[in-house]
């Protein structure tokens, strides 16, 4: 039984999960306080300021893909089609229509939002639910008996569940400090400004939607060749067919594949692939080229940036350097980024369980239908590490109405055995 879960960083994910549990204590069900620790501000990483975008970039998926998405609640047995029926009233359409813009975006064929009003709905979200978002960043999170305590500079809060969001920190870099390299942060942060990127060679190092996102930007500036540097052999299209998106939507037979069949649908449509859209719009430009291969470092020399690749060729590692004017490291997002964050009483409880060290691999087969390591108490949620396993959805934005049923329901059918009317401050599930 879960009476608080604490979530770090007050994103898509902690919104959708606050808004589930706020239309379930409408209806008299008993449900966890939740509490987001939030660095910044609701939303932060959609908008400027927050490191990942300059605000004005557009959502890759469907905005209709919100925090009641798919509208199947399983949590709630004999009172779901109701449950649903609250979620709509904080639905995309339902804050254009509070907005005074429904009209206008039908009219001009549905257009994918920009980040920035993306924000804007998360943030009207949030405070519908009556999100409640305690200021500052998790700089350390530790055990207390059966409680976890978040840490932050000036604050502790405690809860009896955590969990973790957000794609980690976008100021990683291959050469930190040098005005020829640009993390994530800092080229969104020249982007915001208007300020205009001048060279002749530049690098985009990553092959997946946040690189793309850049090489969107990087075409209105003045550069004469653009290389997309990649492990992957080409810059594959993401599938999005029918039969690819509902496995993103409802991953009822996500487990009825091989661990191998799971990790070649992500391969093909999510890690490393840009969207059809960015591929017919920026790829057709010849200024534009893919190599291959992982970054093993960078140093300056004579004005240029020199970048060692490693590549495997037959089973051998061949190792190339390649100069550039200008290198943007756009590979920041990384679902581990909270491992150095935990305490080494932490450390101890997780290696313990999972039997050996915190690897990816281990985490996320650890990861049950509650989105939490199976073996852990109290109960930590990784729901950026459960594509695997769970479905691939469940780290985007591709089914939050599923994620939070998974989170407050507990099962893999999301059901609760939660009372449907409150008994005296009960709290009968999580
Ligand atoms: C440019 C870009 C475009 C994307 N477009 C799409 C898309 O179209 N469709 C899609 O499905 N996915 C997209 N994604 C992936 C996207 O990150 C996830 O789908 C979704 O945002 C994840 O929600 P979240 O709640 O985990 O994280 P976020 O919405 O990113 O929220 C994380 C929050 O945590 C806060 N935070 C971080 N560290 C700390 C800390 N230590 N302490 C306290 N707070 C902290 C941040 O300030 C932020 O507010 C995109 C990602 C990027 C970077």
């Amino acid at each position: 039984m879960t009476d608080r879960l604490a979530i770090v960083g007050a994103g898509a994910k902690a919104v959708a999960v606050a808004a589930k549990a706020a239309m379930l204590r409408d209806m008299g069900v008993a449900t966890p306080e939740i509490v987001a620790v939030e660095r910044t501000a609701i939303a932060a990483n959609w908008r400027a300021g927050g490191g990942w975008t300059d605000g004005q970039h557009r959502l890759g998926t469907s905005p209709e893909k919100d925090v009641g998405f798919p509208y199947r609640s399983t949590i709630l047995p004999g009172r779901n089609a109701e449950l649903d029926q609250r979620m709509m009233g904080l639905s995309w359409q339902s804050y254009l229509v509070a907005t005074g813009r429904f009209a206008e975006w039908v009219d001009r064929g549905k257009p994918a939002p920009t980040h920035d009003t993306w924000a804007g709905y998360l943030r009207w979200v949030g405070a519908a639910a009556k999100l409640n978002i305690v200021e500052g960043e998790v700089i350390r999170l530790s055990l207390d008996g059966q409680s976890w305590v978040l840490h932050t500079g000036e604050d502790t809060v405690t809860a009896d569940a955590v969990m973790i969001t957000g794609p980690g920190q976008p100021d990683r870099s291959v050469l930190p400090g040098h005005r020829q390299v640009l993390s994530i942060a800092q080229f969104w942060q020249l982007a915001a400004e208007h300020e205009r990127i001048d060279a002749e060679r530049v690098a985009v190092i990553g092959g997946g939607e946040t690189a793309a996102s850049m090489l969107n930007e990087l075409f209105k500036h003045r550069v004469s060749t653009i290389t997309v540097i990649s492990p992957q052999a080409t810059l594959f299209t993401r599938g999005e067919s029918f039969f690819e998106n509902r496995m993103f939507s409802d991953p009822t037979d996500w487990t009825g594949l091989t661990l191998a069949e799971r990790r070649d649908v992500m391969a093909r449509t999510d890690r490393g692939v840009f969207s059809a859209r960015v591929q017919d719009s920026l790829l057709a430009d010849d200024r534009i080229r893919h190599l291959r291969g992982r970054v093993a470092h960078g140093v300056a020399a004579d004005g240029r940036i020199r970048i060692t690749l490693h590549t495997d060729r037959q089973g051998e590692r061949l190792e190339t350097v390649h100069g550039f004017d200008l290198v943007i490291d756009g590979s920041g997002a990384d679902s581990l980024w909270f491992l150095p964050l935990l305490g080494q009483d932490v450390r101890d409880l997780l290696e313990i369980r999972l039997n050996g060290p915190l690897t990816s691999d281990r985490l996320q087969q650890a990861i049950g239908a509650d989105l939490a390591l199976t073996a852990v108490r109290p109960k930590l949620l990784l729901p950026n590490l459960s594509g695997l396993i769970q479905g691939p959805g469940f780290p985007n934005l591709s089914c939050l109405g599923l994620l939070s049923d998974r989170v407050l329901g507990g099962g893999a059918d999301g059901r609760a055995s939660y009372s449907t009317t409150r008994r005296n401050n009960e709290h009968q599930s999580l």
